[in-house]
């Protein structure tokens, strides 16, 4: 019996209306498999407790999370009650830096009945693999007046433990998938960081000889993944390329509410952390319509990354039977309640066994 420790932290709007709905999904996942249990610890820390004790988390906060094997998150951050840069440091960005969750996982496919943009959706299955400690999104860098005129300098740093790290990571995914890794590289344009990075993808390529590569510059790749996205199976990105890729992922889907993530810390030390996409939304919070389908394939991802691909599969099947027969939010276009969406798929996952 293998029992897995879940620090649940629901944060704030409609993060407390999902959470709980991906927690009774993954106690249904518990029950059909048998050999696999969740013990869920929740943790209350969000804006409403932020006004009470003026700090998103107790100081111990860290400390209590540390013995988790995963963070199941919600949702952070209400601007109507604490200031974002507040929220979001003193809890979702401080647990991704003080865990070293170096590496950013974000899917993109196409779910039947749910509506993207295309007009005729190909059958597209992407991963972003996006390096989130470094790169562009440094603090180096400065603002000088030389005599003349006024610059702005901001440096990109890419160390090559951090870059062959993100890419091995990348290769071992694509091993499990379609096996197939492209690199978002600008090595035309940036003349020191890019080559660099093209290096060691180059390098990391060779020690996966069963795993096809390229290499596409960043302007042209946005423009397939938004016209050719079957294109692409695991896609490796550095912080900034990663970051818009992302976005444009779930846009491509159609929905925000169905978009999943994980912040992946790799050396094993500090437990990884799991959120959807999307945000509080406080515009829908408490009507009951929230869409729990990002919060719930972010429980598949976590199940994948607990080795549990075979029931992670399954889950998204499940779901995407559900929106495949319209068992839709209004969101997606459909008058189902998150509740009845939710017990849907716990019907048909109990269906399945
Ligand atoms: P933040 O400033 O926290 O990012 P935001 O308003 O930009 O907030 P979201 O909270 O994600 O971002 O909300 C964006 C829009 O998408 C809102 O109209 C919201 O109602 C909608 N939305 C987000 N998540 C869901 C969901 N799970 N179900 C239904 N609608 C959602
Ligand atoms: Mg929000």
């Amino acid at each position: 019996m293998k029992t897995l420790k879940i620090a649940a932290i629901p944060g704030d709007g409609i993060g407390k209306e999902v959470v709980p709905a991906a927690i009774d999904v993954l106690n249904t996942v518990s029950d059909i498999h048998g050999g696999l249990t969740f013990d869920f610890t929740s943790f209350p820390w969000s804006c409403e407790y932020y006004l009470e004790h003026n700090k998103m988390m107790p100081d111990d906060g860290m400390e209590r999370l540390q013995d988790f094997d995963s963070i199941f998150l919600g949702a952070v951050g209400d601007s109507n009650l604490v200031p974002d840069h507040i929220s979001l440091w003193g809890l979702l960005i401080k647990i991704r830096r003080e865990f070293d969750q170096v590496i950013n996982i974000r899917p993109a496919k196409v779910m039947s009945g749910v509506r993207s943009p295309f007009i005729n959706p190909k059958d597209f299955d992407i991963v972003v693999v996006r390096e989130n400690s470094e790169g562009e999104y440094s603090a180096i860098g400065g603002n000088i007046y030389n005599g003349e005129d006024e610059l702005a300098i901001q440096n990109a740093v890419f160390s090559r433990k951090g870059t062959e790290r993100v890419m091995r990571y990348a290769f071992e995914l694509a091993a499990k998938r379609k096996k197939h890794v492209t690199s978002a590289t600008k090595s035309n344009g940036i003349t020191y960081s890019m080559p660099f990075w093209d290096k060691i993808f180059k390098e990391i390529a060779k020690e996966y000889p069963e795993i096809s590569t390229d290499s596409q510059h960043i302007d042209a790749l946005s423009a397939f993944f938004v016209t050719r996205p079957e294109r692409f199976d695991v896609i490796v990105a550095s912080n900034l390329f990663g970051d818009i890729l992302s976005d444009l992922g779930a846009a491509i889907m159609g929905n925000i509410g169905i978009a999943p993530s994980a912040n992946i810390n790799v050396n094993g030390k500090y437990p990884s952390m799991f959120e959807p996409v999307h945000g509080s939304a406080p515009d829908i919070v408490g009507k009951g319509i929230a869409n729990p389908i990002g919060q719930i394939w972010t429980a598949k991802m976590m199940l994948d990354h607990f080795g549990e691909e075979d029931l992670g599969n399954t889950l998204l099947t499940v779901i995407e039977s559900v929106t495949n027969d319209g068992i839709l939010t209004p969101d997606l276009g459909g008058k189902h309640s998150t509740k009845e969406v939710t017990n849907e798929i716990i019907k048909r996952l109990i269906a399945v066994d």
